[in-house]
């Protein structure tokens, strides 16, 4: 089936990798490793012989190749077995300089693409923070204009390539106020005054330098923002398919290579008189994860043929991504159990694949967030469209919903009394409603109140219209409560 993707040009491209790795990378991954630092040297070594910006256009430096060759460096950097070694260009190459090039300005896709393509300079995703993982809309770290730059506040951790690398492609809010039209991207240098740096000690990926970032006062150019400030949510979600595809790809091709690995073992390792590949209760559990890799492989070429196509492949992606590295982890606690004692001593590379692959169905986006996306999209029919920028029109109508809905819960907060505090909060708007002392005052303050309602303005709109039934919208999550469950029922009445 492997012909089905992959010409002839692309198996020559693949046999010129493995010769350069072999040659230049895997006799010194044990001392990277080790030394959990990979020298940069190696990138330039990289970028010299052509392998890096493969999916990027010549003006730049790449090599405008079509999206397989991608696939086969993903494949056969994720055979070495380091993970740590793999993530620097993948980090690199398809999770971050991706947005300089497809959003940035032509100054920046200068200063920051161009040297990702020569193996100069190694590049970093800014998202997580302490108190935002998954849930990304939550991060705090703030970028606020003042003249020509931006004065940067806040933290990110977890951040690959951060301690090590050149810049990061930072995610930050410009509006807070302006829920996910107010995320921007901005590309920020790591050896920027005011940014202190920590190495992470890790479990597995000890190659990989991961980091937690701190950013005080940090001055940056406006020239950095990367498109138009407010659009980075949009700008990121789309990035983010790629990211998970990259993850599969990788995912699929290090499972392979350790399995390959495990079978030449278990021809070598005698038990009972025979090679332990005679044991038909593991020949078995080999066979079965072959054929789970091999579908699950078929399954990551065809998301890769979308990606290719440039489509936006939101459930592929995720399905690709949650597969993959679930079986990832499963066939490396099942090919360590052939090794016996030696898969748990170091000297055998299948202790570090276990290690490293435990990361696989946590980062870029867990492996319940990827069955969050399919639950939704399964059982509330969502629909994942290409994120696209609200356009100004757009914009002032939102806009407009949300002065109509403020206006109309108002009116009707002033007939009578909640006896409580309740909030609206609309992400852009909150609406305070305190009926603690006979009447409702009703205010825009940000304020604690017994009950807060999460609810998008739209969906109030129609609740308040009689278009949409409170319980369903309740039930459907449209509607979400926080704090006092009993203040949320007598929503009714200012609904009637
Ligand atoms: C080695 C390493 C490298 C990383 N590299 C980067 C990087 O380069 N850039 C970057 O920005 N980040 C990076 N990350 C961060 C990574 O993407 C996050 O760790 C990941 O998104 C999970 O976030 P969290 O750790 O805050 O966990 P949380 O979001 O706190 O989740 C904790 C648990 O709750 C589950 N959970 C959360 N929400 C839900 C839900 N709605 N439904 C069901 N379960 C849920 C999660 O799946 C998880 O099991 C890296 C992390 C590590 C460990």
């Amino acid at each position: 089936m492997k012909e089905y993707y992959f010409t002839e040009e692309h198996e020559l491209f693949r046999d010129a990798l493995k010769q350069f790795l072999e040659k230049e990378v895997l006799p010194y991954i044990d001392e990277w490793e080790a030394q959990q630092r990979v020298p940069k040297e190696i990138w330039k070594k990289f970028g010299e012989q052509g392998f890096l910006g493969l999916h990027y256009p010549e003006q730049y430096g790449g090599a405008g190749l079509d999206f397989f060759y991608s696939v086969v460096f993903c494949e056969e950097i994720s055979k070495l077995f380091s993970g740590g070694f793999g993530v620097i260009p993948t980090v690199t190459q398809y999770m971050s300089s991706t947005y300089v090039y497809k959003f940035g300005s032509e100054a920046l896709k200068q200063k920051y693409l161009v040297p990702v393509i020569k193996g100069e300079m190694i590049s970093a995703i800014g998202i997580t923070e302490p108190g935002a993982g998954s849930d990304v809309a939550n991060i705090q770290t703030r970028a606020v204009r003042q003249g020509d730059h931006y004065i940067i506040n806040g933290q990110k951790t977890f951040i690959s390539n951060g301690f090590y690398g050149d810049y990061v492609v930072l995610v930050v809010k410009t509006n807070p106020e302006a829920g996910v039209h107010g995320f921007s991207l901005i590309v920020v240098d790591l050896d920027s005054p005011g940014i202190s740096k920590n190495k992470l000690n890790k479990l597995g990926w000890h190659a990989s330098d991961t980091a937690e970032l701190f950013f005080e006062d940090v001055k940056v150019p406006v020239g950095n923002l990367i498109g138009e400030e407010g659009k980075g949510f949009f700008y990121l979600m789309d990035g983010l398919q790629l990211e998970r595809l990259v993850g599969a790809i990788g995912a699929v091709a290090g499972t392979e290579a350790l399995i390959d690995y495990t079978l030449k073992y278990m021809s070598e390792r005698q038990a009972f008189g025979r090679p332990i590949n005679k044991f038909q209760v593991l020949r078995h559990r080999m066979a079965q994860l072959h054929a789970e890799t091999e579908v699950i492989k078929q399954y990551v070429y065809y998301c890769s043929r979308l990606q290719n196509e440039g489509k936006y492949a939101v459930k592929e992606c995720s399905i690709a991504k949650l597969q993959a590295t679930e079986l990832a982890n499963k066939a490396a606690y099942e090919c360590l159990q052939m090794f016996g004692g030696y898969g748990y001593i170091e000297d055998y590379k299948v202790a570090r694949v276990y290690r490293d692959v435990r990361i696989l169905t946590i980062g870029g986006g867990s492996s319940e967030i990827m069955r969050e996306i399919l639950a939704k999209m399964l059982i509330d029919d969502k629909k994942y469209e290409r994120p696209r920028p609200q356009t100004a029109q757009e914009v002032a109508a939102s806009a407009a919903v949300v002065e109509e809905v403020m206006q109309a819960i108002r009116q009707r907060a002033a007939q009578g009394s909640l006896g409580t505090s309740l909030k609206f909060d609309f992400g852009s708007k909150k609406l305070f409603i305190d009926g603690s002392s006979g009447t409702n005052v009703v205010s825009e303050e940000d304020r604690e109140a017994a009950c807060t309602i999460l609810i998008n303005p739209e969906d109030m709109q129609a609740l308040l219209r009689g278009e949409l039934n409170p319980m369903s919208a309740f039930m459907s999550g449209k509607i979400k409560v926080q704090g006092d469950m009993s203040v949320a029922m007598k929503l009714q009445s200012l609904l009637s």
